[in-house]
């Protein structure tokens, strides 16, 4: 899974390091820092962290495997089970 915050719409809000504490943490009052190549075992915590955030800033690939995942990039997206 691979994501990314838009900073410039993140309003510290905090709802995703909240949410999500492995993945995302606020260093301060306002900046967010987060790992962009959070585990598949944070799948579910992530989900709700971008439900969760009031500006839609968390960006994520590979985080619904039903959704459109063919990423063509041969970054081993062809998991099945
Ligand atoms: S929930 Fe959204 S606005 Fe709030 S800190 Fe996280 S990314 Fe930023």
């Amino acid at each position: 899974m691979r994501l990314v915050v838009d900073l410039n719409r993140c309003q510290g809000y905090a709802q995703c390091a909240f949410l999500a504490p492995d993945v995302f943490a606020m260093h301060g009052d306002e900046a967010l820092l987060y790992n962009p190549h959070a585990d598949d075992t944070q799948r579910e915590h992530v989900r709700r962290a971008v439900a969760a955030c009031p500006v839609q800033a968390i960006l994520v690939e590979g985080l619904d495997e039903a959704v459109g995942a063919s990423a063509a990039s041969g970054e081993g997206m062809s998991r099945e089970r």
